[in-house]
């Protein structure tokens, strides 16, 4: 198979033939046909994830046609359009019986703790636990686009900010996190506030949903500026983008009993940031985390897109081909692309 595979962190990948790959007892393999380009394929190719063994093939946002099945596995055949959240859980964990696959103890990820999608064919483990059949409505590149981001950002909002009809939700970062946390959010029925420092990516924002933007650049405070805006502080916040500006920004510009997730990844020398802890305190603020998305909570996605009332395929920026995937995985941290880029020629 094509794939792309790096031997060393920050040197440049190569697209080269490695062995096409067998499913496992209880895994399969899938003809990868889109996979998303994210942010994590940059940090994990900075060597800031502990997880990833070299030499390495990155990609973890993925939709294909199944072509292996292993021989434990019940649930999943040969040429079904399937995806899977990034996070796998093993399915005997406490985690994984309790319903939360997205923290299990012995997770498989791929592109992370094993080989990945940027390549012709991906091996998956935990099949039965974790694959998600595809309607027919949702293209693959659409499906691949769920795959982190949006997801995620579905459990953000949904499931740890429980976000309601009317609620103000501050969204900080309006990259792929971000224009899907807003989308999500309108979709609820909530305000969201977009914050960003590029005034065309605050453009894009106000389309998907948002009802009010902040150019952080051009306000002294942002919590300040986004409590204006929501009369005394947003009742939910996202730090979409993961730094430790954005992060202490949406714990601030909370209300009182405000929720903050943070879904932007804290890595290397952000992992500590600083928080106003005093305030978290006095205003009984709730913070999460947010960190995937279980495959059985997919059916409430799918079917609000089936719906019609969320449109992940508007967040796609580009498609690009696996070759070209290279510079662009590299310029990760500098992207001033808007929407997602997604893998479609390999
Ligand atoms: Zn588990
Ligand atoms: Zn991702």
């Amino acid at each position: 198979m094509r794939a792309m595979y790096f031997e060393a962190f920050e040197a440049t990948p190569d697209v080269r033939n490695l062995p096409d790959p067998t499913p496992t007892e209880g895994g399969v393999v899938i003809k990868v046909e889109a996979t998303g380009l994210c942010r994590s394929d940059w940090h994990g190719w900075m060597g800031h994830d502990p997880d990833i063994r070299l030499p390495h093939v990155p990609g973890h946002e993925l939709a294909g046609t199944v072509m292996a099945v292993g021989k434990g596995v019940r649930r999943f055949r040969e040429g079904q359009r399937v995806t899977v959240p990034f996070v796998s859980g093993c399915g005997h964990c406490g985690e994984c019986r309790s319903g939360n696959q997205q923290v299990c103890e012995e997770q498989f990820q791929p592109g992370f703790t094993h080989w990945g999608s940027f390549a012709e064919y991906v091996a998956i483990d935990y099949a039965d636990q974790n694959l998600v059949h595809l309607p027919e409505a949702v293209d693959y590149a659409t499906a691949a686009s769920l795959g982190c981001r949006f997801a995620t950002s579905f459990r953000a909002v949904v499931d740890q900010a429980r976000v309601t009809g009317g609620e103000w939700v501050a969204v900080h970062g309006c990259g792929g996190v971000g224009l899907s946390a807003i989308m999500i959010a309108a979709a609820l029925g909530a305000n969201p506030v977009a914050i960003d420092i590029s005034d065309e990516k605050l453009d894009f924002a106000r389309k998907m949903g948002a009802v009010a933007t902040i150019n952080a650049r051009n306000v002294a405070d942002v919590a300040d500026a986004v409590r204006d805006i929501t009369g005394g502080g947003a009742h939910a916040s996202v730090d979409a983008l993961g730094s430790p500006v954005t992060c202490f920004n949406s714990i601030k510009n909370l209300r009182r009993r405000g929720r903050h997730v943070q879904v932007g990844l804290m890595l290397a020398d952000h992992a500590a940031p600083q928080i106003p802890m005093a305030q978290v305190i006095g205003h009984e603020l709730e913070i999460y985390g947010s960190h995937g998305m279980q495959a059985w909570r997919y059916d409430a996605m799918l079917a609000m897109i089936e719906s019609g009332k969320l449109a992940p395929q508007n967040l796609i920026g580009r498609h690009i081909s696996l070759d070209e995937a290279v510079p662009a995985l590299m310029a990760m941290d500098k992207a001033t692309d808007l929407g997602i880029s997604v893998i479609t020629r390999f």
